[in-house]
């Protein structure tokens, strides 16, 4: 009897040790941050297709998981580069630099990409491409962060297609930030990160996935009678019905694949070599994987979001990420890592799609008509020096010859533009506070206008409307189309939810560093989603 009670207490306390021991393992941090970026997602794809998606992908987020359904871009220029660095930074173009993807540098005179550098060179292919780092990213990245916090114990590997959308999440210091090359069809990084590409990588690229994947054709997911939510009658799917033959590609197209839903598979398959290689999640030291999906970007645009090549994209990204998330549960285990997943940017309707339908929306070219009145007003040779993310930089070495005052052109210009009836407000950035603009739409130029980079006149077109072709679509407004994007929370730390509360892209880094008890980033304006946090 007495044995009995002894070994009874015994296996008590045993049980209670295990328990107390695994709790606070459990809360200590996760083993793994997954953070999944779509490039260019709407909000409403969560909920327009959600008959259409399985048990282990969106539903899963939603059924354990914490959604913020109001999630906006704080700044105006919503594109990729700027979306990817604010996300990670917790901050905006005025402070972390990344003002679009491209902008003009008034210095040096010349257009300069957002990851451009000089003084490395690409690993991994024998094109000729143009080199690239971090080095243009004013501030530290919750990635840096994490690293910092860790004295660099923490493992941190960025992955995407699109160079901009691995580089920038994974910051300064991480241990790879790998992106596709469209001439190999490699994925490849740069001196700034090793010497040598790792042998797990080049292992990946002899694989030559990308083929394989050009052997499955582009077919539906569901019959085609059943894309209700989508648009059926377009004139691109009369030309180019479905199933879309791939096969043609290989060997020498390696840049489509990034225009199909296996460009999606693609990052996955080398995001889980690079869990499994870099040996990520194994411990208690929080480790990190920025990864973002290039895909869904280059499909919006050439179809826009009423059509079935974006509802079948969904559909299957919805199975991708089901399938990722069993690898994670069984390799990380389920609640030992915490997954979050936005968009760098939403995106607009077709133009052309809208006035079928009789909405408002324009596709545009430049229209020159006021630049050219102040050309001759003033008899200056070269008004504009750069045109770049709807902000006109004036030629001041021209202006200054002719002789006339730089102020006076610039008020007259202006004025010229804000005549044009496709123009919603053109104005002096040098005087955003002076704006006639609601302050909500005032406080995004302000965010965006980096006092270095910024060009002197900001052009602000009406809803729906930009520079485009005649097909197809694109975002880059600070209009809830482009703005308002998804933001989606699972797994460890996080509590089972829904928020409708607005919140930003900014305040995502700044959650995630109070979920792991870390430094925000140097320049993060976001606050904490108290709301998520277990
Ligand atoms: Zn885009």
């Amino acid at each position: 009897m007495k044995k009995q009670t002894i070994a009874f207490l015994l296996l008590c306390f045993l049980v209670s040790s295990a328990f107390t021991q695994q709790k606070a393992v459990a809360e200590a941090s996760p083993r793994l941050v997954v953070g999944i970026m779509v490039d260019q997602m709407r909000l409403d794809y969560v909920y327009r297709f959600n008959s259409r998606y399985g048990e282990n992908g969106f539903k899963r987020i939603l059924r354990e998981g914490f959604s913020c359904e109001n999630t906006f871009i704080p700044y105006a220029q919503t594109v990729t580069a700027a979306g990817h660095a604010c996300v990670y930074t917790g901050s905006v173009p005025a402070i972390n630099g990344i003002m679009g993807n491209e902008w003009y540098d008034k210095q040096i005179k010349k257009d300069v990409y957002c990851v451009e550098d000089n003084t490395v060179s690409l690993l991994g292919t024998a094109s000729k491409g143009m080199p690239m780092s971090p080095k243009n990213l004013m501030t530290t990245t919750i990635t840096d962060e994490l690293k910092l916090a860790t004295n660099f114990r923490s493992k941190v590997v960025g992955v995407a297609i699109k160079d901009r959308g691995s580089i920038l999440p994974a910051g300064h210091n991480p241990d790879g930030a790998y992106w596709y090359d469209a001439t190999s069809g490699n994925f490849i990084t740069s001196t700034w990160y090793t010497n040598q590409l790792a042998p797990w990588v080049i292992a990946f690229n002899g694989k030559k996935l990308v083929d394989s994947l050009y052997k499955k054709e582009w077919k539906l997911s569901f019959p085609f009678a059943s894309y209700i939510q989508s648009d059926t009658g377009s004139n691109n799917l009369k030309q180019n019905p479905f199933p879309r033959n791939l096969e043609s590609n290989i060997g020498k197209n390696y840049g489509a694949i990034a225009s199909t839903p296996w460009g999606n598979k693609l990052t996955l398959d080398f995001s889980m070599a690079a869990i499994e290689s870099e040996s990520m999640g194994v411990d208690n030291i929080t480790d990190f994987i920025a990864i973002s999906l290039s895909s869904p970007d280059y499909i919006g645009h050439a179809f826009g979001p009423n059509s079935i090549e974006v509802e079948d994209t969904y559909i299957k990204l919805d199975q991708q990420i089901a399938s990722f998330f069993d690898y994670l549960d069984k390799k990380i285990g389920k609640g030992k890592y915490t997954f979050f997943m936005t968009a760098d940017h939403a995106v607009a309707h077709v133009p052309a799609f809208m006035n079928q339908h009789k909405m408002p929306g324009l596709s545009m070219k430049q229209n020159k008509r006021a630049e050219l009145a102040t050309k001759n007003k003033f008899s200056i040779t070269s008004l504009v020096e750069a045109n770049e993310n709807y902000q006109i930089y004036l030629n001041k070495s021209s202006i200054d010859s002719a002789g006339v005052d730089f102020n006076s052109v610039k008020a007259f210009f202006i004025n010229e533009l804000n005549k044009d009836p496709e123009i919603m407000i053109a104005f002096d950035n040098a005087n955003i506070n002076a704006v006639n603009l609601p302050s909500e739409f005032k406080e995004m130029f302000i965010k965006g206008f980096n006092q270095k980079l910024a060009g002197d006149i900001q052009v602000v077109y009406r809803p729906g409307y930009f520079f485009g072709g005649a097909t197809g679509t694109t975002h880059g407004s600070m209009y809830p189309y482009d703005s308002h994007i998804p933001l989606l929370w699972m797994g460890w730390g996080v509590k089972q939810g829904f928020l409708n509360r607005e919140v930003y892209m900014t305040d995502i880094a700044a959650t995630l560093a109070a979920m792991l008890k870390i430094q925000m980033p140097s320049g993060n304006v976001g606050k904490v989603i108290s709301e998520v946090i277990k």
